[in-house]
């Protein structure tokens, strides 16, 4: 990340960061990007930013904000979804959701590994950001997980891929597990 940063900067490129789907504690930190020394330009947010109130934001730095200048869009700053982006924010400091999927991620992982069924060639994980790649499609395995009441999509034809709520609770991870474990070794 930091050869990337360096290349745009030798190059006058914007460091354009995209945390839309890894940032707000998704991967156990405020932002992914926390764990490398860079300084993004440009960083995206949405999706978790209004707690399932649409909004998206674009965060510049003050080198670039003034090049940026005004970025107006008919529903941009609305005040519900500000309002809602806000309370979000708030909740995931008191609550400290960056710890939390941090510990369930492991915990998730950890309790996978133990038991990882043949068919599966890795599985990766950062937070509550989890993708278990298979040696085969993937979709057979998401009908079949949709069947025992586990809703998850692909990333990529032999990923399957985990986004739960930062909120779940250990006792639903487990179920899921239990479930994942059962539909994959079958
Ligand atoms: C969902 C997503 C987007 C698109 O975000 P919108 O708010 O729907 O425009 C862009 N980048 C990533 C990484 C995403 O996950």
């Amino acid at each position: 990340m930091s050869a990337v940063q360096a290349l745009c900067t030798e190059r006058g490129v914007l460091f354009i960061v995209d945390e839309i789907q890894t940032g707000l504690c998704r991967t156990g930190s405020m932002f992914a990007s926390d764990r490398y020394a860079i300084s993004p330009d440009i960083l995206c947010l949405a999706k978790a930013l209004g707690g399932g109130v649409p909004i998206g934001a674009v965060l510049t730095s003050e080198r670039v904000a003034p090049a940026v200048g005004m970025h107006g869009s008919t529903f941009g700053g609305n005040p519900l979804a500000c309002a809602a982006a806000l309370a979000t924010i708030d909740y995931m400091q008191e609550h400290t959701l960056d710890r939390r999927a941090h510990e369930l991620g492991d915990y998730f992982a950890e309790r996978f590994r133990e038991k990882q069924p043949a068919r599966v060639r890795e599985l990766r994980q950062i937070g509550l950001m989890i993708g278990i790649e298979l040696k085969e499609k993937a979709t057979p395995y998401l009908v079949a997980l949709m069947e025992e009441g586990v809703l998850a999509l692909s990333a990529g034809p032999t990923v399957i891929r985990l986004l739960p709520p930062l909120t779940v609770g250990r006792d639903q991870l487990d179920v899921v597990i239990d479930k994942l474990l059962k539909v994959l070794s079958a």
